[in-house]
């Protein structure tokens, strides 16, 4: 089915998961193979030869994330970590320079700092919400510009549009980590950004199981769309057909799981807001954020994540974590499933006694699709055990 002009709910249904023709079945089949038959030497059967490079289950993916983005061409990869390095070894040469925020997933920075540092790649973080800043941060050696919107964990809004304008003003590869708001919320590529990355592992898998990552591209850039590709083959980084799979599934009840989350998360960051042990609420959809009028022009909703700073300090915040009971204590975010995480310890380990450490007042929320009264309840014995 051509679902070029369908909207997005429609696209993400069936863009790419067309019936098996063999069968008719409604799902195409998981290709559980490493090896294809070939008739004759070099007579591969629709171009299959090793799924390495190429498997039927992962191009499904792959077609249905770039049809999500309102992308040219998606790769689906083994974790997004994966996707971020297949990316970045692609674009960048020993002597270049990265420009990424300065509240990025921690294991972002520690992928850019530890692993690219070690070959001489060098970085700036910066408050990319402060476009002065990334002016001030551009050198001629910068490759390119990665942004995380909204940001992990302090919820900062940048502007995709804006940094995108800059980004391409200095021959830059502008990159959007849109993983926190998915494309149900968040279009980087119609904003002008050249790529998008995501960890599958969160909203798109959205069930809290399977580890995945993806990249799609903006129309116009197939050269470097191929380039990656020839790095994915190479080295190997790819999704194997069981993960592609549960992500096409999961990829389905995006938009209606995504409507949820934002409902019930604003529900929760109102609550919050109203309690005095808590001294602030990052929610972008909270008209006190200072990121609010930008995400309401660039998001068509706030998501499912907030973060709170506890007035009580770090000794409050690890009491808070470990006190909810529906919310439970653990890494990862965005499935149907509520969660709670203490970045400081946890999440962003990875990035204490840098300048991306996060206060350890702060505890952060992946607000789930469960009923939202039960949420609330559990929010409300935590607050009263503070
Ligand atoms: C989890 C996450 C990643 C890394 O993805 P993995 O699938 O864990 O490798 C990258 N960016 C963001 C915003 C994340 O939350």
């Amino acid at each position: 089915m051509n679902t070029d002009h369908a909207r997005f709910d429609t696209r993400a249904i069936h863009a790419g998961q067309a019936f098996d023709p063999t069968t008719g079945a409604v799902i195409p089949p998981i290709y559980q193979t490493s090896t294809y038959v070939q008739d004759g030497i070099g007579g591969l059967r629709g171009g299959y030869e090793y799924s390495r490079g190429g498997n039927p289950t992962r191009d499904a993916l792959e077609a249905q994330l770039a049809a999500l983005e309102g992308g040219a061409h998606g790769l689906s990869f083994a974790s997004g970590l994966a996707a971020e390095d297949a990316l970045l070894r692609t674009v960048l040469a020993p002597g270049d320079h990265v420009i990424i925020g300065n509240d990025v997933y921690g294991g972002t920075h520690r992928l850019i700092r530890r692993v690219f540092g070690a070959w001489d790649v060098r970085d700036t973080t910066v408050d990319t919400s402060d476009l002065d800043a990334v002016r001030a941060a551009i050198e001629p050696a910068t490759g390119v510009l990665w942004i995380e919107t909204p940001s992990n964990p302090l919820m900062k809004i940048s502007d995709v549009a804006a940094l995108a304008e800059l980004g391409h003003e200095a021959g830059l590869v502008v990159v959007v980590d849109n993983t926190f708001a998915s494309p149900a919320l968040q279009q980087p590529l119609a904003l002008g950004a050249d790529v998008v990355v995501h960890s599958t592992t969160k909203y798109l898998g959205g069930h809290s199981d399977v580890v995945g990552g993806a990249l799609v591209f903006a129309a116009g850039r197939d050269e470097l769309h191929d380039r990656v590709k020839f790095t994915q083959f190479a080295a190997g980084a790819v999704s194997g057909p069981f993960d592609a799979f549960l992500t096409s599934r999961g990829i389905k009840t995006l938009g209606v799981r995504m409507q949820r989350h934002s409902q019930n998360a604003l529900a929760i960051a109102r609550r919050l807001e109203e309690h005095a042990a808590i001294e602030q609420v990052y929610y972008p959809g909270l008209e006190s954020h200072p990121g609010h009028e930008l995400a309401a022009r660039q998001m068509s909703g706030f998501g499912g994540m907030l973060s709170i700073a506890l007035a009580g300090g770090g000794e409050a915040a690890r009491r808070f974590a470990e006190s909810t009971t529906l919310f439970q204590l653990a890494e990862s975010l965005g499935g149907v499933e509520s969660l709670v995480n203490y970045p400081s310890e946890m999440t962003h380990a990875s990035v204490r006694g840098t300048e991306a450490e996060v206060p350890e007042s702060v505890v952060r929320l992946s607000v789930g699709i469960e009923d939202v009264d039960d949420l609330l309840a559990d929010i409300d014995q935590t607050l009263d055990r503070l």
